[in-house]
Formats: structure tokens, C-alpha cells, sequence
């Protein structure tokens, strides 16, 4: 066991009573705990329409279904993600096409390596917007504009977080956010598909659900007898019992996400002067939802990483390293390039612990076994 663990469930007695009263409603699949947590997911990011998944990479499946991606066609992705991002193309026979990070500082997908990126067969582009710090969207939105492509954005790391003002998830055709049990919602597993657009929202309910015409909450309440099935669909529903957790999770977000802006400003007060760290987003002026506190080692490697890693380690301070990057695990092998940044970073970085309830003592402790370890 760590005495300080990377994350901690910011969970209390509101979830467990939340969870007792869904138990004895005996509604414990999809049904109104899913559809209030969807109308005020939507709400709270000023999106038109919400649909509760089981998890993120369902959301990214149903996404790519949604904006009509089909064998062949190539999807610009990063590479520095969870692979779940890169995943979902493969699940349509589609083709990753890997882009670098803008830079050291700035994790995010780069606009101008996208750019050059782009063939006669490009359709589409995932963002990621890294650990609730934007992509930049402007440079992204104009590219898909000019050739036509459609934009999915990964936002599993940014609920609530924001763009000049706007919050992620409501600049893409279509956003995917995940509610595993680490990220800034957590519900164990769990999903959410957002969209502006009317028709990928009643497509997606059509595949979410077998490509079924109906649910069974609407039969159980006598809204509809029978049912057809129209398409080939999937079973990647959220329950109420998850649902319940996340209308609990995202009440208590606003304030979940105060402590962590708290916590990221403490970080940097004191690894300003550490020398040997570049400290990634310093400059960042959006709100960032800080679900990850990234640290990179100058003048490392990944030995050395392991070497500080293992040392924190044993100081009881877990840490973890987002990511591996997506483009150097075997099955993409086939789809590899180079991407210098990238695999600096992923050899070099440190995410250190962030949770709301994070002490500055226990900070303090951090970085000073962390510069005892440079
Ligand atoms: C967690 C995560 C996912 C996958 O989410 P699940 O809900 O576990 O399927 C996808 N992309 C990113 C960037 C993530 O962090």
C-alpha cells in the first residue's frame, strides 16, 4: 500500500445514500436515473444532448458509427492517449494515423502536424484534450473545416473543463467522456456520448441499445408495446445504479475541481526552481479540470524515469505515467511513425498524485523526495 496514492474516490455518505434510495425504486437499469444524469451532464456543459454509456471506449465506438467512418478511412488521433482512444478506430476497420504533440510544454495533439497528415482519405480527427487541458481548438476546427472532416473529441479527462471560455466536449461533432472509477467522475465504469446534432443523438440511442426502436423502461411504463430493430446495434447501455453515482459525482464536481486548481497552483509554487523538471502547461489560461499533474524529466530517459519512479516508490508515493505511447505498442506496429515530442514525453513523464483531498503537507513531502531523487 502507498501512503500517498496517485488518486483518491472523492466519495461520502451522499453516494451511499443516492445508491440505497435506486436500490429500493427496483429500477436498477437504464431508466430515470440515466436519462436526469444525462439531461444535467448536458446541461452542465451547455451541450444539446447527452447519452449514458458503459464506459468511454463504447462512446468512442459509437462516435466514430455515428459520424459514419468506415473501413479504409483514416482517423487522425494522438498517440500520447489511453489506447482506448486509438482502439475505437480499429473497431470500424479504420486506419490511425498518429500526430505529435505541439510541445514539451503543451501535451495536446499539434494542429500543424495534423495538417500535414492529411491524405484523400482522412475523415476524421480525435482530439484528446490531456489531463482537462484544452486541445487548441481554433487551429483543430479550422483544419476540419477546410477539409472537410469530422471532429470527435475524447474529453475522458475534461468535465466541466474549458476552451476560451466554452466547455470541452461542445466543439466536435461528437464528445466521449469517461466516468471509470479514477477519472474526475468516477462510477466505476461509465460512459457519456454528447452531441449538438439531433440526428447523431436518435442514432446513437437506435445503436446503444441492439438497434432496438424502444427500451424496456418505456415498455415496463406502458409507452410502447412492441418494438422493431432497424440496424445492427449494440448492448452499451449505462445503468441507473452507475447513473445514480454520477448525478452525486457531478453535484459535487464544481467544488472537486476548485481544490484541484488549489492543489496544481501549490505544485508549482514549489517545483518552480526545481531544475531538472519542465513543468507542462504553465502558461495554460483556460479552466483545466488538473485530472492529471504531469511532471517531465530534462535530460532523462526512460532508465532514469524508472530510477526516480522506483525511489518514489519507496518513499510510499505512488505515481503513474500517462501514457505509453499509443503508437509503440505491438498491435500498431503496422501504423508506427516517428513522433519526436511524443516519445520524450512518454519516456520521461511523471504524473504525480492529484485528488481533491490531497494535504500541502503531503505535497510537500512529494516534491521533496522528488528533488531528493533528481
Ligand atoms: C479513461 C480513458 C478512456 C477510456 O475510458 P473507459 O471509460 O475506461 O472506457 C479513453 N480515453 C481516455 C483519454 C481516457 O483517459
Amino acid at each position: 500500500m502507498y501512503k500517498i496514492p496517485l488518486f483518491d474516490l472523492n466519495y461520502d455518505k451522499r453516494e451511499e445514500s443516492a445508491i440505497i434510495e435506486t436500490l429500493r425504486s427496483k429500477w436498477i437499469s437504464t431508466g430515470p436515473k440515466t436519462q436526469e444524469f444525462e439531461s444535467k451532464f448536458a446541461k452542465a456543459i451547455n451541450a444539446k444532448f447527452a447519452l449514458g454509456l458503459a464506459n468511454c471506449t463504447t462512446s468512442l465506438h459509437l462516435a466514430l458509427l455515428a459520424v459514419n467512418i468506415k473501413e479504409g478511412d483514416e482517423v487522425i488521433c494522438p498517440s500520447l492517449t489511453f489506447v482506448a482512444t486509438v482502439n475505437a478506430i480499429k473497431y470500424v476497420d479504420a486506419i490511425p494515423v498518429f500526430a505529435d504533440i505541439v510541445s514539451y510544454d503543451d501535451l495536446t495533439i499539434d494542429p500543424l502536424d495534423i495538417e500535414r497528415k492529411i491524405t484523400g482519405k482522412t475523415k476524421a480527427i480525435i482530439v484528446m484534450h490531456y489531463g482537462g487541458f484544452a486541445c487548441d481548438m481554433d487551429k483543430i476546427l479550422s483544419i476540419a473545416g477546410k477539409y472537410d472532416l469530422k471532429v470527435i473529441e475524447d474529453a475522458s479527462h475534461g468535465p466541466l473543463a474549458e476552451y476560451n471560455g466554452q466547455k470541452l466536449g461542445t466543439f466536435g461533432h461528437v464528445s466521449c467522456f469517461s466516468f471509470f472509477s479514477n477519472k474526475n467522475i468516477g462510477t466505476g465504469e461509465g460512459g457519456m456520448l454528447v452531441t449538438n446534432d439531433e440526428s447523431i443523438y436518435q442514432h446513437v440511442k437506435l445503436l446503444r441499445s441492439h438497434g432496438m426502436t424502444t427500451l424496456s423502461y418505456e415498455r415496463s411504463k406502458g409507452h410502447s408495446v412492441e418494438y422493431d430493430v432497424v440496424e445492427l446495434g449494440y448492448n452499451y447501455r449505462m445503468d441507473d445504479i452507475r447513473a445514480t453515482l454520477g448525478i452525486v459525482q457531478l453535484e459535487k464536481l464544481g467544488k472537486d475541481l476548485q481544490k484541484r486548481v488549489e492543489i496544481r497552483n501549490n505544485y508549482i509554487e514549489l517545483l518552480r526552481d526545481v531544475e531538472n523538471i519542465i513543468l507542462p502547461f504553465q502558461n495554460f489560461r483556460s479552466f483545466s479540470s488538473n485530472y492529471i499533474m504531469p511532471v517531465i524529466l530534462r535530460q532523462s530517459d526512460s532508465n532514469n524515469r524508472k530510477r526516480v519512479r522506483e525511489k518514489l516508490a519507496e518513499y510510499g508515493i505512488q505515481t503513474s505515467v500517462h501514457y505509453p505511447a499509443v503508437h509503440r505498442f505491438s498491435i500498431y506496429t503496422e501504423n508506427s511513425v516517428t513522433l519526436p515530442v511524443t516519445e520524450y514525453v512518454s519516456d520521461n513523464l511523471i504524473s504525480l498524485p492529484i485528488y481533491s483531498t490531497l494535504t500541502s503537507e503531503n505535497i510537500i513531502l512529494i516534491i521533496k523526495k522528488l528533488k531528493s531523487c533528481l
